[in-house]
């Protein structure tokens, strides 16, 4: 077995005991990535190897030599920072994103950047100026979006962990697509400091790993508050590798009618049916609920998404980032060909989708509506946790879809994230983990989530559920 196989929590070890050293670890990591990213495309960036090396060499704390990959959102230091975007292009950060800061100061080896959805609008991956990124399970369908990338990259051990960013689901959908663990913390557990922003009030970081140990690691680095960013929480940090091997027996979990409904795959179902089941042996309590407001979180959330990046993209007009298109006659004609041939189509239509909702006389009936409705959903949510510890509900509809088949239909593809959107809108935390495969030999995911800053719950759940199945064990034969 390759050291690029292995978890990073199996890698400390080795490194402790003398049996693998951080420069092997690096070469066996960057050898995977030449002989299958060809075929895969998660990466749109990866650095040099003397460079790694030399780092490795070095490596001190709690992530000493473990090679990690980031979303192309995160600013590094002097490196491409496109969000995969050609109106990006060729721009390189003066500062890093506060998570990059803490990844290398805890000893972390940046592979380089993963491809990801234009600006995190989609759910596949398609949307990337560079092409689609593959799904390492079958080779012609997507592996989720918008944090593609960092799903593929880990499933196909060319990282051993990665960051990605969920705005309506952008880590959990793809982590399920391609058999791999992803957490969307809580609203404010995680500074997003140098996360180029696509909706503010939404945007989380978060961990991609090959197991819930490794995310409980991953996402103890990260966390924390940051004064860069005035909405990450000052409470403290706690060791979330704690809560693993805990005693789940006696804690109560929620199962919303809502998210078993029409749309929902049978085999997926059927997964998630089996998941309830061992939590049910774990000695866990199911509990049925109901969190009526879900039929709205998807109008909802592409109405306050929308707005926000149509807000936050205003930045892109070719003064002082990236991509600036030629032979403008004046100024407003140099933003307006900037942006037209900067972005990609799905990103004018969020644009045009977010001005529209924000301008004067509909922000009354859309945007201030939608708000109100997210405190319905969020709301729903808060009663759940008088009856129950978490909340168990398939991470998407479907197992991964082929490349190209919902392109033409963005609605379709909006519904990718019907079940990932309201932890979003409620600013709670949430988790994918692997729950089984379909027929097609296609991973499946289970979404767990709980109260705001339970993450320790999450930990706890997810990390039974892992140790008392095998699915987390299978890889893709590439
Ligand atoms: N797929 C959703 C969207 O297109 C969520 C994306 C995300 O979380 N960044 O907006």
């Amino acid at each position: 077995m390759g050291l690029n196989q292995q978890t990073a929590a199996g890698l400390i070890k080795m490194i402790n005991a003398g049996t693998a050293g951080a420069g092997d670890i690096v070469t066996d990591t960057l050898q995977r990535i030449s002989d299958v990213d060809k075929k895969v495309g998660a990466f749109i960036d990866v650095a040099g190897r003397k460079a790694l090396l030399k780092k490795a060499e070095g490596a001190k704390g709690r992530l000493a030599g473990i090679p990690v990959a980031l979303k192309d959102n995160l600013c590094e230091v002097n490196r491409p920072t496109t969000c995969s975007s050609r109106i990006l292009k060729g721009f390189k950060p003066p500062y890093a994103a506060t998570v990059v800061r803490k990844l290398e100061d805890e000893g972390a080896i940046l592979l380089g950047k993963l491809n990801m959805d234009e600006f995190a609008f989609g759910s596949s991956c398609e949307t990337s100026c560079y092409g689609p990124t593959r799904n390492p399970w079958d080779l012609d369908r997507i592996p989720g979006g918008s944090s593609g990338g960092s799903a593929a990259a880990v499933a196909a051990d060319e990282a051993i962990m990665a960051l990605g960013s969920d705005t309506g689901g952008s880590i959990r959908q793809p982590a399920s697509l391609c058999g791999v663990v992803g957490l969307k913390p809580t609203y404010g557990r995680v500074s997003r400091y140098g996360l180029i922003a696509f909706a503010s009030s939404l945007d989380q970081i978060g961990p991609v790993t090959k197991s819930v140990e490794d995310c409980a690691l991953l996402l103890g680095v990260i966390a924390g508050h940051d004064e860069q960013d005035s909405t990450s929480i000052d409470t403290p940090v706690p060791d979330y590798t704690e809560f693993l091997n805990s005693d789940i027996k006696g804690l109560k979990a929620g199962v919303p009618k809502e998210y078993f409904v029409k749309g929902l795959d049978s085999e997926v179902e059927k997964a998630v049916r089996s998941a309830i089941d061992v939590f049910k042996k774990l000695g866990v309590e199911i509990v049925e609920l109901s969190l009526p407001h879900t039929k709205y979180a998807l109008s909802t959330y592409y109405i306050i998404a929308s707005a926000e990046a149509s807000s936050n993209l205003a930045r892109f007009d070719g003064v002082q980032y990236g991509y600036r298109a030629a032979g403008a006659k004046d100024i407003i004609n140099m933003y307006s060909s900037t942006r037209s041939k900067g972005f990609g189509e799905e990103a004018k239509r969020r644009l045009m989708l977010g001005t529209y909702v924000l301008s004067s006389g509909y922000y009354e009936a859309y945007y201030l509506k939608a708000s109100k409705v997210r405190t319905k959903i969020k709301e729903d949510f808060d009663r759940t946790y008088e009856r129950c510890d978490f909340i168990i509900t398939p991470t998407s509809p479907t197992a991964a879809f082929k490349i190209g088949e919902r392109t033409g239909d963005p609605l379709s593809m909006y519904l990718s994230d019907v079940y990932t959107i309201p932890a979003n809108l409620a600013g709670i935390p949430a988790i994918s983990i692997p729950c089984g495969f379909t027929g097609k030999g296609l991973p499946v995911g289970l979404q767990i989530l709980a109260a705001a800053f339970r993450e320790d719950i999450i930990i706890k759940a997810a990390h039974a559920f892992e140790i008392n199945t095998d699915f987390h064990k299978r890889r893709p034969s590439l």
